[in-house]
């Protein structure tokens, strides 16, 4: 007779195989932390003794679950922003905040938080996305739990890294240094086609291919990342990651909501795995995965929960639940997605989308001793009914909680016994929770009292043309100009032609400036629109100087980049009222006695405003500004413009007064 370190017996016993073999009673061998042999309780006790038996009483005992995407750190960040579009929730709060938090402290503190969490919902296996993922992969392995852990690779500077080269480096360190390890299986995460070059793209995949590890990342997750895709690449999310040789690693891909019959069949040929998460898809409203063709077509489609801060929890049951219940919806078709099914997503066919299908996933012999019991004996449990096979697994996928799960193993050694957590104290953890949750509290309050700081939170903004004299005057006829400007006392160094659609930002707060999203079209010599630019400036409120010859010195500003769409902006800067301008704009860079200036004549189209002459001078010094000051009343003139015209307002504050104004609010 054989003997065993454990043998489970008198146990519902679910394998989750590929035959979905049940035993009841049934009994499980386990030796040296795999399991040894599985099957009905009289043929195992016949063939193993054990040095511990324990009688599991009748209680379910299955493999545990596999939470297929997360973000475990994210606990910390938990309620922090909820009910926002997931560019303003991501770009807005998540990044701005993870800059200015997120350490190796948080790092691992967020991840006991999860661990306990996973271990008392029944997750013995997770595949985890995020910074300083060392931390992490030390921290789950001190708890002893399995995890496929992705050190992220994105284009902008991260929490622990500056540079995507030095993301790079780092994840190429993680693997080589984790590669081998029982529990932990390093992986590297290009973050998503939106936050990754092509550059990236390839560069992990060819590190994945490299050490022959995993590679995750987040692909298709909502309509807007697929019609960027579409306008900046002309193709579709999957193709266009294929052709930066994505699908040469072993992918794990989180979400793919928006994909079509074609892209299914290049994941399936491919061998990807597909992370399906039903929380983050429906508070976000990123839509509904193709789940059933998916599965139908025979993608190994895992469960996971998303990180915590999208979801909020890293509730397995209710995410199986969820993936069941959806399927039907969306199908209209109530046979979708039964019970078994939702529950081989969260075992098997999760641990195969992990890639870990040799590890773990069912109660197989030779897998690891990766299971779970659950405890079916209470009311919310009763009656239990024998007549049909599948009714077990109805039982757990629509009425059991998580809360039902009583003991945890992993890799044969115990994480939890009877509910009491064996390998970790969940005591110490609140208060530290609480601390974070204050110092994350008060930057983001500090943050959104100003335009400004919410403008530097989301990156790229500088402080430009601060000093500036700027004289502007109203003109009934723009022929004048557009012939002086040719005369030979002005040299002409470059001139350009735009249309220019400006919304403005107002905020209640009038010390908050006035936020500008601009969108150039640049008009090329032929009349057709060559190039595109957006453009963000925060204007001050005041402005820093006024000349007795009506010429200002302007306000401050501060450029950015328009990375993001107008929509974006309005969601996160929320302004009071907005006012939309579009002008026809010739630009010419000169030199007037000495002096270079900007002249720009506007046809302001919408409202109807006519015609406006500008010039514009940079400038260093009051001295230097009084006599510019000068040059454009000058120029102005000389241009044939009455400066009796002079306007001291800028358009924003015309259109406000002007009867069609276009103001919405
Ligand atoms: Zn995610």
């Amino acid at each position: 007779m054989n003997i065993a370190d454990i043998l489970f017996t008198n146990a519902i016993l679910l394998t989750m195989d590929n035959e979905s073999h049940q035993y009841e009673p049934g009994a499980l061998a386990v030796q040296a932390g795999n399991i040894m042999a599985v099957g009905a309780e009289a043929e195992v006790k016949a063939a193993f003794s054990a040095h511990e038996t324990i009688d599991c009483g009748g209680k379910i005992l299955m493999p545990g679950l596999v939470n297929a995407h997360t973000h475990v750190p994210m606990t910390l960040l938990r309620g922090l922003a909820d009910d926002l579009r997931l560019d303003v929730w991501l770009m807005g709060y998540m990044m701005p905040v993870e800059r200015e938090f997120v350490s190796p402290d948080f790092v691992r503190l967020g991840t006991r938080v999860a661990a306990a969490e996973l271990i008392r919902s029944g997750v013995t296996c997770f595949a985890d996305m995020y910074y300083f993922e060392e931390t992490v992969a030390q921290t789950v392995a001190e708890i002893g739990l399995r995890a496929l852990c992705a050190q992220t690779v994105l284009k902008y500077p991260a929490p622990d890294a500056q540079s995507y080269e030095e993301s790079l480096a780092s994840a190429r360190e993680f693997i080589t240094r984790w590669k081998g390890h029982d529990l932990v299986i390093p992986s590297v995460a290009p973050h998503a086609p939106y936050t990754c070059t092509e550059e990236i793209l390839r560069a992990t995949a060819a590190l994945a291919v490299e050490f022959d590890v995993p590679l995750h990342t987040h692909l298709a997750e909502t309509t807007i990342e697929v019609e960027k895709s579409w306008r900046e690449f002309d193709m579709s999310i999957i193709p266009y990651v294929k052709k930066q040789n994505l699908f040469d690693a072993k992918v794990l891909a989180a979400h793919c909501v928006h994909i079509d019959d074609g892209e299914i069949h290049t994941l399936v040929h491919h061998k990807a795995g597909v992370a399906h998460n039903p929380s983050s898809n429906l508070k976000l409203a990123s839509g509904f995965a193709p789940v059933s063709k998916m599965l139908a077509e025979g993608l190994n489609v895992g469960i996971g929960t998303d990180g915590p801060a999208s979801n909020n929890d890293l509730d397995m049951f209710e995410e199986i639940r969820l993936a069941a219940f959806i399927a039907k919806i969306v199908t209209n078709d109530p046979t979708s997605l039964p019970a078994h099914t939702a529950l081989e997503m969260a075992t098997r066919l999760g641990a195969n989308a992990l890639h870990l299908g040799h590890l773990t996933g069912s109660l197989e012999t030779g897998k690891s001793a990766d299971l779970i019991l659950v405890d079916l004996s209470t009311l919310h449990n009763s009656p239990r009914f024998r007549r049909d096979a599948l009714g077990i697994y109805a039982q757990l996928v629509y009425a059991a909680k998580s809360s039902d799960v009583s003991d945890v193993m992993v890799n044969g050694k115990w994480l939890m016994r009877d509910r009491q957590l064996l390998t970790m104290n969940e005591q110490d953890l609140y208060a530290q929770v609480d601390d974070y949750a204050r110092r994350i509290d008060i930057f983001l309050i500090q943050r959104e009292k100003s335009v400004l700081s919410k403008l530097i939170a989301i990156g790229g903004a500088m402080e430009g043309e601060s000093f500036e004299v700027q004289a502007k005057v109203r003109i009934a006829d723009p022929e004048p100009v557009l012939k002086t400007v040719k005369e030979p006392e002005i040299e002409i160094l470059h001139r350009r032609h735009y249309l220019e659609y400006d919304t403005y930002f107002l905020f209640e707060d009038p010390n908050q400036g006035t936020l500008r999203y601009r969108e150039d079209e640049i008009i090329d010599e032929s009349g057709k629109v060559s190039n595109i630019r957006d453009r963000l400036t925060l204007i001050g409120p005041a402005r820093e100087h006024q000349f007795p010859s009506d010429v200002l010195l302007s306000r401050s500003r501060y450029l950015a980049e328009a990375t993001h769409s107008h929509r974006f902006y309005r969601e996160y800067f929320k302004p009071s009222g907005e006012v939309f301008i579009q002008k026809d704009r010739r630009r010419w860079r000169v030199l007037f006695q000495g002096t270079e200036f900007f002249i720009n004549l506007d046809h302001v189209e919408k409202p109807d405003l006519g015609y406006f002459l500008e010039v514009k001078s940079r400038t260093w010094s009051r001295k230097d500004a009084e006599h510019k000051a000068l040059t454009a009343t000058m120029l102005i003139e000389f241009l044939g413009a009455s400066t009796e015209e002079r306007v001291q307002m800028d358009y924003l504050e015309i259109a406000e007064d002007h009867p069609t104004g276009g103001i919405n609010t």
